[in-house]
């Protein structure tokens, strides 16, 4: 057995994989490939209907918002949301706590001003600053929910009266938030939405032509909402895949069961990395996401070993992003409390064999 601890594209639920493979073969009894199909044949409209729907249920999203199902990755949101939201002359405040969120704030510089309210890289990452104010005159405020890289999340969303705009990549339907608190919702599905190919946008309708700006037609929030995310041909298997992902959620229980079951899986990695005296965590404490946990070894030197160990158990995907080092074991929703264990074990055999 493999337990895929992978950052992204991860593992999704087995049943989701082989309700999918059939649906290459014959989708829905038409006695054709879900790859084949027309994205405006009536069965795949039904797919995006009933997608938004299960993103609008488990999400719990308001009245006034739209669910675009765009390509592109969280990377081409990056440059959207300014597109979109920044007007010319204008400034965006971003939080800085890691590659991704700067790599956000990147992109406004080629549009407009950008204010870094605060930034974490003075100590890598490993912490969210949690003492700084947003301007009020900015047009909107961006941060990064969950830090895949560093292990970090945020989990108390920062107050302001400005629009609030945050990449929900990694830790989006992992837990319960309250979408009215947020402006814009952007997320790449590969972590607990779907397969990598589509992103989720949710926005306030309210947003759209914010920034005034004449925009490429495909760049325009409003061009993709009038259209049901089908302005141009979306990506059909992506979705698809997605939405077999989202009912697999929504028959466990929904978002609210996975974050209890998400808290369990955590604590019991976090408690075993705070008790072995082999590891030691990355991250603050306090800002320990629940999605990627962050280790290394108190010796280095047995890191290789402890890979190799990890490899025979069938643990893959352990290896840390190189700018932490160490070890990232990503355990997003649909990993289980079994896998969770393998890696316990593992660590312990290890600890057994060098005390
Ligand atoms: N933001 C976060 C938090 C991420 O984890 C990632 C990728 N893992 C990205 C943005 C970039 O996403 P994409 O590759 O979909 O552009």
């Amino acid at each position: 057995m493999k337990h895929n601890f992978g950052a992204g594209p991860c593992i999704l639920p087995k049943e989701v994989f082989e309700e999918a493979s059939q649906a290459v073969l014959d989708f829905n009894g038409t006695g054709l490939s879900i790859l084949e199909v027309s994205h405006r044949s009536k069965e795949f409209e039904a797919v995006v209907v009933e997608t938004e729907r299960l993103v609008r249920e488990l999400l719990n999203v308001p009245q006034g918002y739209c669910i675009l199902f765009l390509q592109g990755g969280a990377s081409q949101q990056f440059a959207m949301v300014p597109m979109n939201l920044l007007p010319e002359g204008g400034k965006a405040a971003y939080l800085d706590t890691g590659v991704w969120a700067s790599k956000a704030a990147k992109e406004v510089k080629k549009l407009g001003q950008v204010e870094i309210v605060a930034s974490s890289s003075d100590k890598n990452y490993t912490y969210i600053p949690k003492d700084y104010s947003i301007p009020t005159d900015a047009a909107y405020f961006h941060f990064t929910s969950n830090n895949t890289i560093y292990g970090t999340e945020v989990f108390q969303t920062p107050a302001t009266n400005i629009p609030v705009v945050v990449d929900m990549s990694s830790d989006i339907l992992s837990r319960k938030i309250d979408v009215s608190e947020f402006d814009l919702i952007y997320a790449g599905a590969q972590k607990n939405m779907g397969p990598a190919g589509v992103t989720l946008v949710i926005l306030k309708d309210e947003l759209f032509g914010k920034s005034g700006r004449n925009l490429p037609t495909i760049f325009e929030y409003e061009a993709h909402a009038k259209a049901g995310s089908m302005y141009n041909t979306p990506p059909v298997f992506s979705i698809y895949v997605s939405m077999l992902n989202l009912r697999w959620l929504k028959a466990k229980g929904g978002v609210e069961v996975i974050e209890q079951e998400n808290i369990i899986k955590a604590r019991m990695l976090y408690d075993e990395i705070d008790r072995n005296p082999f590891f030691k965590g990355t991250a603050n404490t306090e800002d320990r996401s629940r999605m990627n946990v962050t280790f290394v070894m108190e010796n280095p030197e047995f890191e290789a070993e402890f890979l190799e160990l990890a490899k025979e158990r069938g643990l893959i995907g352990l290896k840390g992003h190189r700018s932490v080092g160490g070890f990232r074991a990503s355990i997003y929703n649909a990993l289980t409390i079994t896998s969770i264990n393998a890696l316990v074990d593992t660590m312990r055999e290890f600890e057994e064999k060098h005390k």
